[in-house]
């Protein structure tokens, strides 16, 4: 495929000596290589600040003399060779051993389809934990080479921007993504102008550009309907994320399954198996049975073949999460299509029913459960909640039996890694410790490491954290478009010298994220507390559509702003993943209290753990896994309580009082509280590698990847 810079140079003023910033810019390998991020911030730190994080920007807007001036300079030469040299070896390694089998050209082993893609700042294309993780796992297969190609939304519009005014009712702002100066690129066809390829199934059609975003090696390929081709609401289609219309979410799912199975065909690449990163896209199993129909097979034929080469990632045990449409909108859009797979009308809508609520609809994790050969959830709990969740899809099969394996989630640690602490573990736990880092054993090294060199990386983060909020704080103020109360309450209060306990987390329900203001009283003697006070700083945003989600961050808006809590409460707007960076760096602790078993895994606080931010958390998701008694604190549900919040509440409080406000304050005479030290080091040592996207990528390549291979290429 081409790229846009083979019709003409991006940055046309970049000098030739300079010229491999340009492949640099434009592949997303930089944000995870601090060698590569310097390099764009050593040209100018302000203007790197100002774009954003993004090279792409800067280097359009960038003064050529700046760029001549570096162009000669011997030391920026020096560090530019290094960076292109270790991009070019990383790009040129086409083979890592993991998926042995050779493939013929453009055949993919896997094609992984997510609606949404967490990768950095600059493509908001996601709008929480699920993006996340499907960045992180692409991320991680193409350091692992995995020939995987992933598919996706381009949406104009991204997720919306949080603004909380003085009333704290969250506003939703909608900024347009600039196209034109994100890292992707169009894909071209063959006359050089933007590929679209038509969805058939509506009058009109709906059409499809096609753009490209460079992950280290993944090519991950994302479809656009706002054109100019497309009417009016085939061209909303793209828009935002997880539209709240139902026949346009209907729509939605068309486009990413059936029009993305289309796309990778207009692209010429092949692949064995399909990995859906949730139910979203599971029209596109459907398209792969088609083609198979349409060699001359029945459909149980055909289901036969497909079925073994199809891996579904469930995400989710609350009910909101699953997509339920209505029969009348999947007859208005499929009754062209069932007689293609060699369906009727009942047949195909029994692909989709809930056999305990058949009255519901047409529900996407019952088809993508029913088409599939290999399920998983992403966690142990987690799997056990989903066999008993989807029970009656195997009738006659024992809950334990029904085949939902699980795959833990993992995050990326080259990205979340913060590079500062990268530096301090590459002195002492070995400087090739980042290439081996699902290996546990070269996490007992940290014990080698000074408390005083770890706390003062640790306190260097929390004073960074506390400087990036205020900041954000000042500039609201100096907008003038916040109250007083609102700049303060958003962090410009925050003390670094005060134990900090992070919560950051979409504001849905069941996280409920007022359960430390449970005991109103109780909580503010530790934030008032003269000698040992602790603050807590909350982000995160309501889903547009959730009201209730809406109104407890509007109580949480106004306890921040009670004097009577002493300023000890921050909340900090628009979280997203710049803020996540800092926050999984700099805070104490890391406080999640979900209700059981709705945290199907979480992985804020994996990223936490990994650098050295300890767990209090209600045993549920990851933690349960996770946590081994000396890592942090588990909070285990009690739901038979005549009180279940009000019991979960009191263990929060005791773990802080009884333990972590007296190890945190326990500080020897020079300053250091070696003993929580010692629990940052366990904390990385027992999560740094288990709960690694290296650890998770082997693993889907264990269980599913290399035995659907097998099957695949034996027919
Ligand atoms: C990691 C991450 C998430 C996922 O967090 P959980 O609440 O643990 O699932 C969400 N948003 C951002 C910005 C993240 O970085």
């Amino acid at each position: 495929m081409k790229k846009k810079h083979t019709e003409k140079p991006l940055f046309p003023h970049l000098p030739e000596r300079l010229s491999g910033l340009e492949d640099l810019a434009e592949n997303l390998w930089w944000s995870w290589n601090p060698g590569a991020r310097m390099l764009f911030k050593a040209l100018d730190r302000q203007a790197w600040k100002e774009s954003g994080h993004n090279p792409d920007k800067m280097l359009r807007e960038f003064p050529s003399p700046l760029l001549e001036k570096a162009g000669v300079d011997p030391d920026y030469i020096r560090r530019y060779d290094d960076v292109m040299n270790q991009f070019n070896t990383y790009m040129g390694q086409k083979k890592c051993g993991l998926m042995e089998p050779v493939l013929p050209d453009h055949t993919y082993a896997v094609a992984y389809f997510s609606a949404e893609f967490g990768l950095h700042r600059s493509l908001p294309f996601y709008a929480g934990g699920l993006g996340f993780l499907a960045g992180d796992f692409i991320k991680e297969c193409s350091d692992l080479c995995v020939p995987l190609v992933a598919v996706g939304f381009m949406y104009p519009e991204g997720y919306f921007k949080q603004r909380i005014p003085d009333d704290g009712w969250q506003q939703n702002l909608i900024e347009s993504v600039n196209r034109e100066a994100a890292p992707i690129s169009k894909v071209l066809d063959k006359d050089g102008t933007q590929l679209v390829i038509e969805v058939g199934l509506t009058d009109p059609p709906i059409h499809v550009a096609v753009w490209k975003v460079a992950v280290g090696r993944v090519s991950l390929y994302l479809m656009d309907t706002d054109i100019d081709i497309n009417d009016p609401w085939n061209r909303g289609i793209s828009a935002r994320l997880y539209t709240g219309d139902l026949e346009q979410r209907l729509r939605q799912e068309i486009v990413l399954g059936l029009g993305g199975a289309q796309m990778l065909k207009a692209l010429g690449i092949d692949h064995y198996l399909l990995h859906l990163n949730e139910g979203h896209a599971a029209f596109a199993l459907l398209e792969r049975i088609r083609e198979t129909v349409a060699t001359g097979k029945d459909f149980p034929a055909a289901l036969k073949k497909n079925i073994k080469a199809t891996v579904f990632t469930t995400h989710t045990p609350v009910p909101a999460g699953h997509d339920v449409f209505p029969f009348y909108l999947i007859e208005k859009y499929f009754q062209s299509y069932w007689p293609g797979l060699g369906l009727d009308r009942n047949a195909f809508f029994q692909l989709g029913i809930h056999p305990e609520k058949p009255e519901h609809g047409f529900n996407m994790t019952a088809l993508a459960l029913r088409l599939s050969g290999c399920r998983n959830a992403v966690s142990r709990r987690h799997s056990q909640v989903s066999q008993q969740m989807w029970q009656s899809l195997w009738p006659g099969i024992p809950e334990d039996k029904v085949p939902i394996d699980y795959v833990t989630n993992g995050v990326h640690v080259p990205t979340w890694i913060e590079p500062k602490m990268k530096l301090l573990l590459d002195k002492y736990i070995g400087a090739d410790w980042l290439d081996r880092h699902d290996d546990p054993g070269i996490w007992q090294r940290l014990d080698t490491v000074p408390d005083i060199e770890l706390w003062q990386t640790h306190y260097w983060l929390k004073v960074k954290l506390i400087d990036a909020i205020r900041e954000r704080s000042r500039l609201r103020w100096a907008n003038g478009d916040a109250s007083t109360s609102i700049t303060l309450t958003g962090g410009a209060l925050l003390d670094p010298s005060v134990l900090t306990i992070g919560f950051a987390r979409r504001f849905a329900t069941y996280k409920r994220a007022l359960l430390i203001f449970k005991d109103l009283e109780r909580l503010k003697k530790h934030l008032k507390d003269r000698w040992r006070p602790i603050q807590i700083i909350f982000a995160g945003k309501a889903h547009p559509a959730d009201d209730p989600g809406k109104r407890l961050l509007q109580d949480l808006i106004n306890l921040a702003r009670n004097p009577q809590l002493g300023g000890r409460i921050a909340f900090v707007e628009d979280y997203g993943e710049q803020l996540a960076q800092y926050l999984v760096h700099g805070v104490d602790i890391w406080l999640n209290n979900p209700l059981p078993p709705f945290e199907a895994s979480g992985t804020s606080g994996m990223k936490a753990s990994l650098n050295g931010v300890p767990q209090l958390s209600i045993l549920d998701g990851w933690w349960e896994e996770g946590f081994n008694e000396k890592n942090g604190w588990g909070v285990e549900h009690d739901k038979t309580s005549p009180d279940p919040d009000g019991s979960d509440a009191d263990k929060l409080y005791q773990a802080l009082e009884q333990k972590i406000i007296p190890l945190y304050y326990n500080m020897s005479d020079n300053g250091i509280p070696h003993e929580w030290v010692g629990l940052m080091k366990e904390t990385m040592k027992s999560t740094g590698a288990q709960f690694s996207a290296r650890r998770m990528v082997k693993q889907y390549i264990e269980k599913f990847y290399s035995k659907c291979m097998e099957g695949a290429l034996k027919d």
